[in-house]
């Protein structure tokens, strides 16, 4: 690790945009100072995630006074994950930054994540102090999707906990990052597999000031499962080990019923034992098809090698409009 004698490097500001209209103004009115008070030159590239209220307007009325402003827009919503890869996919930055559009990364956090990379860090990443704004339910979630992925995962994978996609990345990591060809795009896993020098930086993260999350807890719910399946094959494999025991275990009960029947005589066999194994063993085949099916279902994802995204139109105004003649 060297430190990096940039004088003003190129920063890239990726910004996915879900239904931000009521946000945005509020955005750009505190990220833009921030950025401007930075020791390097930057770039903002914001991507309109198929939104169906009236942010791509917004985006354009401030990228028609700001040629340093980029608005992608995608042709329908494709979600964070896709719209971040959008957004580093067509950065050109030799750092660039990921950052939430409701204010909730704060953007003051973006001094010290370049000092950090001048230091000689490829990726640096914001660590959430707390999580007591969550809900209850959303950080037992958390704190159960860290632990089980964390188990089934190997070391050098684990994702440290309460870390979003808040991060800074030098050029070489995005460009490791563009070459993994998965479409399951779950991010945090991916920076983890990717490894490179990485340092941590604590935040608060401050609740969404306006607008709502886009997550519900039955987009997290879907969210981890991706997660889990892209990442490890445990849950595959495991029916094998509940596959042998069940076997062991009626092998064992084979043995004592015909010992018994030997020893006692034919007996009239139980109705409710008879229905107890078949619903059970049934319900077992079941949700062993359904862990199959599920990967199945990735692979056939996976093999249709669709685009992340599609690109709809990219703005760029060259320059201000009260500049042009
Ligand atoms: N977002 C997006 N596409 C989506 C959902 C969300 O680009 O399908 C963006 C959203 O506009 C915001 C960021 O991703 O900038 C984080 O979303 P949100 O605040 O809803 O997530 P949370 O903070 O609750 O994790
Ligand atoms: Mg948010």
């Amino acid at each position: 690790m060297t430190a990096r004698d940039h004088a003003r490097p190129l920063l890239s500001v990726v910004v996915p945009c879900h239904n931000e209209e009521a946000m945005l103004p509020q955005f750009f009115r505190e990220v833009i100072p921030a950025l401007q008070a930075l020791d390097a030159d930057w770039e903002m590239l914001c991507v309109d995630d198929g939104s169906r209220d009236a942010t791509l307007q917004r985006l354009l009325e401030q990228a028609r006074g700001e040629p340093r402003l980029q608005v992608i827009k995608l042709s329908r919503n494709f979600g964070k994950e896709a719209a971040m890869s959008a957004g580093l996919d067509l950065s050109a930055g030799q750092v660039a930054v990921v950052l939430d559009a409701d204010l909730q990364d704060p953007p003051e956090l973006i001094a010290p994540m370049l000092a950090k990379w001048r230091e000689g860090f490829d990726v640096v990443y914001a660590v959430r102090r707390s999580r007591d704004d969550d809900s209850l339910a959303r950080r037992i979630g958390a704190h159960a999707f860290y632990r089980v992925f964390n188990r089934l995962t190997t070391e050098a994978e684990r994702i440290p906990a309460d870390t979003g996609d808040f991060r800074l990345l030098d050029r070489r990591v995005v460009e490791r990052l563009r070459e993994l060809p998965e479409r399951t795009r779950f991010m945090k896993g991916l920076f983890a597999w990717l490894g490179f020098s990485s340092a941590a930086i604590p935040y608060d993260r401050p609740p969404r000031a306006r607008g709502h999350s886009a997550w519900s807890y039955w987009k997290l719910w879907n969210f981890a499962l991706d997660g889990l399946t892209s990442f490890s094959t445990m849950p595959l494999r495991v029916w094998t080990y509940v596959g042998l025991s069940v076997s062991l275990l009626s092998f064992v009960y084979a043995t004592f019923l015909v010992l018994r029947t030997l020893i006692h005589g034919v007996d009239l066999p139980g109705y409710a034992s008879l229905m107890v194994v078949i619903l059970f063993l049934g319900g077992i085949q079941l949700i062993s098809l359904g862990v199959i099916g599920e990967y199945l279902g990735r692979v056939f994802v996976e093999v249709k090698q669709r685009p992340l995204y599609l690109v709809e139109q990219v703005y760029q105004f060259s320059t201000p409009d009260n500049a042009r003649p």
